[in-house]
């Protein structure tokens, strides 16, 4: 959870409480300070849905999850870079497990 501890405007603590979504006023000098952040963790990763229904699935050689192409009931990752670069990955058509 990304929380405010002072009003950036006048310096105030933040005496209220804090939940994501809540656009945060200062109680002192009426400015708004900001919206409330959940920390990514409480986020929930699509990521993790695809590799469960089997639509993507981690690469083993970028480490990353990559979407799986399903054809003829063989499964392959499709081509994909590694992680930061326009570097193919090795495993692009490859299949998969
Ligand atoms: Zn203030
Ligand atoms: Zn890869």
């Amino acid at each position: 959870m990304m929380y405010y501890n002072f009003c950036p405007t006048c310096g105030s603590p933040i005496n209220q409480e804090q939940k994501p979504g809540q656009r945060l006023i200062c109680g002192e000098c009426g400015m708004v300070i900001g919206e409330v952040v959940a920390s990514p963790k409480n986020v929930i990763d699509p990521t993790a849905k695809w590799v469960e229904s089997g639509a993507a699935a981690p690469c083993p050689i970028c480490q990353q999850v990559v979407e799986v192409k399903n054809s003829g009931g063989k499964r392959s990752f499709v081509p994909h870079f590694q992680k930061g670069t326009r570097r193919m990955c090795q495993n692009s058509g490859k299949p998969v497990g």
